[in-house]
């Protein structure tokens, strides 16, 4: 994140002096204490300052990117993760190339008979499928799918991260965030590159990082 210049001399103030009050680093810049409240609050939001009550604060060591790195790391799957399309296993290729365009989605995820994860669909599957001559009503998406167990998956409270390295390792687009069940796996989720990419725009636009 950018500081400002203020927010700046405040580090180097705590730095230099700390544990130092609110009160005491407000003297130092000839400023009221409230003045600098919305600058203290960003600074330890942020955790570059750490505040000790009856203490003060304190220089809590941390470089910006040491503060970036420890935040990417906490994030969890289920606060990204997006709606996922499902698709049945009898539904013809031509259904599912609509379905695709419909839902505006670039991988779907085919359930059987019981609701369970069974297999994987990706706009390259489809067109694969697409380049005979037969009548892509008549070919079910289980004939092209990716199919279990060989399904790439995660889970709602694993780290995003680990995510993220999935789709790179496996050099695929989407993963379905699955549920156990007796049956098999529920889909309740999806992690997409596109997901990925909107964390590390808002991670970038975000000034409380
Ligand atoms: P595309 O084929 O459109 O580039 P992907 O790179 O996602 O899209 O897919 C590559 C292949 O990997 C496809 O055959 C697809 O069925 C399969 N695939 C996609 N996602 C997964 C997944 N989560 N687990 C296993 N296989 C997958």
């Amino acid at each position: 994140m950018e500081l400002s210049s203020r927010q700046e001399e405040i580090i180097e103030i705590v730095k230099a002096n700390g544990p130092i009050t609110g009160e005491n680093i407000a003297e130092k810049l000839n400023l009221t204490r409230a003045t600098l409240r919305p600058d203290l609050a960003i600074l330890t939001m942020s955790g570059f300052l750490e505040a000790r009550p009856r203490v003060g604060y304190f220089f809590t060591g941390k470089t910006g990117s040491e503060l970036l790195s420890e935040k990417i790391k906490k994030y969890k799957v289920h606060e990204f993760q997006q709606v996922p399309i499902v698709v049945k296993e009898d539904v013809s290729v031509y259904d599912a190339i609509s379905t695709m365009f419909l839902e505006d989605v670039g991988t779907l995820f085919v359930v059987n008979e019981n609701g369970c994860l069974n297999g994987v669909l990706s706009r390259k599957d489809l067109l694969r499928a697409s380049m005979g001559q037969q009548d892509l009503n008549n070919i079910a998406v289980h004939i092209i799918m990716t199919r279990m167990p060989n399904i790439t998956v995660c889970r709602k409270d694993d780290l995003l991260l680990d995510a993220a390295q999935k789709l790179i390792n496996k050099q695929i687009d989407g993963l379905p965030v699955v549920k156990d069940k007796e049956e098999g796996l529920v889909v309740i989720g999806r992690i997409t590159k596109t997901t990925i990419t909107k964390v590390f725009v808002e991670l970038a636009l975000d000034h409380h990082v």
